[in-house]
Order: C-alpha cells, then sequence, then structure tokens
C-alpha cells in the first residue's frame, strides 16, 4: 500500500490514532518507514476507554520523541509525531447529552496537551444525522476559538498552525471561521461523488492554501474506486477533482497541499 502511494506521488501519510492502542500501534508503523508520521489521541467516539490517567498516558508516548536523543532511535523514529488526533466531537453517533458533554471536556483536555507538547490538532467533526451544520460546529467552534484566543495570549507558535478539521463537512461559513483561526481543511473522497454538488460548491470558495488532501481510509473512497477500501493512493483523484474545481492542475494542487501539509505538520516539503 505504501508502495502504490510512493507510485502515485503521495509523499509524506499521517496516520491518526483512535485512543491509546491505536496511538502505540501509529507511532510504531511511523517508526518503521521514512514516509509514515503519527498523531496520537482519543477519538470522540472512543471515549468509554478514557479515564483519569489517558492525559498522562499521551504525554508519556509523546515526551520521548520531542528532543532528539544523541545515540538514540536515529533518524527515523524522531519527530514521527506530528499531531494529536483524531479528536474533536461526534454528534452523529453519540446521542446522549452527559456523553457529548464528555466529548468537549476530553477535547479541551487534549488541545491542551497539544499546546504543551506544540503539536497541531487532527479534528474530528460529525453533526446530528450529518447535516452541515448544527450543534457540533457551534460547540466546536466555541472551544477552538477559546483555545486560540488563550494561544494568542501566550504568543504560542500554534497560533499559526492550530490543525485542520479533517474530512470537513460543514458549511461554508464554518470553514471560514475555522480559516480565520488558521485551521486548515481536510477535503475526502465524498469530493467526488455524483451528488456532491453543495460540496464542491463550498470548497470552490475556499482558499487552496488552506486545503489538505486526505482519505479517511479505510472509508470515503473517491470515485473511480467508491465502494472499495480506500488507500492514500487514491489522494489523487482528490487532487483531480479540487484542479478542476479551482480551474486549475492537479500539479498545481498537489504542489500546494504538500505545502500546506508541511508547514502544518512541521515536517520537510
Ligand atoms: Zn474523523
Amino acid at each position: 500500500m505504501i508502495q502504490r502511494a510512493i507510485e502515485a506521488g503521495v509523499t509524506r501519510i499521517l496516520i491518526p490514532a483512535l485512543e491509546l492502542e491505536s496511538s502505540s500501534a501509529a507511532i510504531k508503523l511511523a517508526e518503521s518507514h521514512q514516509n509514515l508520521y503519527a498523531a496520537v489521541g482519543f477519538h470522540p467516539t472512543e471515549l468509554d476507554k478514557w479515564n483519569e490517567s489517558s492525559i498522562e498516558n499521551l504525554r508519556g508516548l509523546i515526551l520521548p520523541h520531542l528532543t532528539p536523543t544523541p545515540g538514540g532511535r536515529g533518524a527515523q523514529g524522531e519527530g514521527k509525531i506530528v499531531a494529536i488526533g483524531e479528536i474533536g466531537l461526534d454528534y452523529y453517533w453519540v446521542k446522549e447529552s452527559d456523553k457529548r458533554a464528555q466529548q468537549r471536556e476530553v477535547l479541551k483536555q487534549q488541545l491542551k496537551l497539544a499546546q504543551e507538547v506544540n503539536k497541531p490538532a487532527v479534528i474530528h467533526m460529525r453533526e446530528e444525522n450529518d447535516a452541515w451544520f448544527g450543534q457540533a460546529s457551534i460547540d466546536l467552534l466555541e472551544i477552538i476559538s477559546e483555545w486560540h484566543a488563550e494561544l494568542r495570549t501566550k504568543n504560542h507558535p500554534l497560533v499559526e498552525r492550530p490543525g485542520v478539521l479533517h474530512s470537513y463537512n460543514g458549511n461554508l461559513e464554518t470553514a471560514r471561521k475555522a480559516i480565520a483561526l488558521n485551521f486548515h481543511l481536510g477535503v475526502t473522497g465524498p469530493v467526488t461523488y455524483k451528488n456532491a454538488e453543495e460540496k464542491r460548491n463550498i470548497i470552490k470558495q475556499l482558499p487552496l492554501a488552506r486545503l489538505l488532501i486526505e482519505t479517511d481510509a479505510p472509508f470515503l473512497t473517491p470515485v473511480p474506486h467508491r465502494g472499495r477500501r480506500n488507500e492514500p493512493a487514491f489522494v489523487a483523484y482528490i487532487a483531480d477533482k479540487i484542479a478542476e474545481i479551482h480551474m486549475t492542475t492537479r500539479e498545481q494542487v498537489a504542489e500546494i497541499t504538500t505545502v500546506n501539509a508541511a508547514r502544518l505538520f512541521g515536517w520537510g516539503g
């Protein structure tokens, strides 16, 4: 799969986590190949695995990777954790108000950790019934606005690269508010779907300098492979579709989104 990605021109792949176990697995996988990087964190649908030690456990995973160890694990192992994620709000799968309150609380704690270790956040946001706008967007905007204000007060480097709203499925207004907070937006397979005219309209109005392309693998496989398992090589189809929408070339989209990702995650261009 990595080989197919490289052949399709994909230079770097970020592996997001769902909870502690997959955070460790993502780090291990990232260390096994130079093109791979890891995010660590607790996804909002996995909070039955969250407990009072979880933040400390995540910190324990990250701290050994923060400073290069002379004579240590070598260039491949260093700098392999580049983000905190996926973290965020999922009001699609989770309906109970106390569990949604827990999602908000855990999100805030993980944003604080992101700030402490100077890693951007990969943020998941899903509305009840997959609406374009609703309570998840409202709550998320409030939380990331507060966090960004705190970053500004501290003159924190994450002010310039706080994170990405991954596989973005919100409306144009929320996107613009997130961009005003210096967030990026992740574009996935649905942009290629026949009935996604509204989504393409939104993406048309967003600056390329703020877009990332991603799989959300194994889900959301782009046309023409829709229905199969998604994989990194397929982001090329997303680049093609964005090029069409923005009336430019695949090469231009690839170049810009590669630079965007490098700037956000702090890896080489
Ligand atoms: Zn997600």
